[in-house]
């Protein structure tokens, strides 16, 4: 290849990225190893999906770059002042050049610049801010409206993705990498059963609390619904008498007799029960929006 040639491949705006077929090297266009390289091993490449990177290395000199430029939108995407307030907004907020590549090359994340101090970055279903403020990084998280078939419909504006105590860049490449609504949805699927099995049925969920309902000079009944299966169906709870277990589509109606003399264990014990459920699966799904993120078992 011709000098001129090599110049008109490295300079052309539409080139971000150089395939090094000798080396199996991923080079960004600005990598200051491209001079030294053989042209004709060079190919032009215009974005590093994930499953065409796995297979090549990407230059250790320029991987960070290379990272930064994969996220970056459209025109721009070539824009040396881009690249330099994104180089210089991600040295910043001290973000490691291992969670910009997981971010912009392997999630598909793309990254834009809306004030010096504030970038969008958009994640698969998400849209994201980040603001570095002087002391502290915030996270905003686009709106949305659950439907009734679990699906959101995103309405605009932000909020702030809270409680996470974002005090690393790390965390929230974390946040953003791991969001899932699909959790989401079973949180509210779940919620949603339970509201109707309480309708249905008119009894108390044993997650909430137990229902009283007959009394007898030396006995208590119970009768609530045990929707996960926590108290068990095998004659007794924690060794009191199950009377009656009805097990029905994925919850069972149990009525419990109980000794009046064994009543406060009776209840504690359920207790304990619902704060067990309560930590496992109910809370409601903007708690888990907004706050610190329970991963699914
Ligand atoms: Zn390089």
């Amino acid at each position: 290849m011709t000098e001129q040639n090599k110049i008109r491949l490295i300079q052309n705006a539409d080139n971000r990225f150089f395939y090094d077929r000798r080396r199996n090297m991923i080079h960004d266009r600005q990598c200051t190893l491209l001079d030294t390289l053989n042209t004709d091993d060079l190919v032009a490449v215009d974005t590093l999906a994930p499953g065409f990177v796995t297979r090549k290395k990407l230059c250790p000199t320029c991987k960070r770059k290379a990272a930064i430029r994969n996220g970056m939108h459209g025109r721009l995407r070539t824009s040396s002042d881009q690249m330099q307030f994104f180089t210089d907004f991600f040295g910043a907020v001290g973000a490691s050049t291992c969670d910009l590549a997981r971010m912009f090359i392997y999630d598909g994340g793309s990254v834009k610049q809306i004030s010096n101090d504030c970038i969008e970055i958009h994640d698969k279903q998400d849209t994201w801010r980040v603001i570095a403020s002087e002391n502290e990084l915030s996270l905003l998280h686009n709106n949305y409206e659950v439907n009734d078939d679990y699906s959101r419909t995103f309405g605009g504006g932000f909020h702030v993705q809270g409680n996470l105590k974002h005090s690393s860049f790390h965390s929230i490449v974390e946040t953003i990498c791991t969001y899932s609504f699909d959790y989401h949805k079973r949180i509210l699927a779940y919620n949603k059963r339970i509201q109707l099995l309480h309708f249905e049925t008119g009894l108390a969920i044993a997650n909430n609390y137990v229902c009283c309902d007959k009394k007898s000079l030396l006995f208590n009944y119970y009768t609530f619904i045990d929707i996960q299966g926590l108290a068990g169906s095998r004659g007794t709870i924690r060794g009191m008498r199950i009377l009656e277990c009805t097990v029905r589509d994925g919850y069972a109606m149990i009525t419990c007799r109980i000794p009046i003399w064994r009543r406060k264990e009776f209840e504690s014990m359920m207790g304990l029960l619902k704060d067990k459920a309560y930590e496992e699966q109910r809370f409601d799904y903007l708690d888990v929006c907004e706050g610190a993120v329970p991963q699914p078992a």
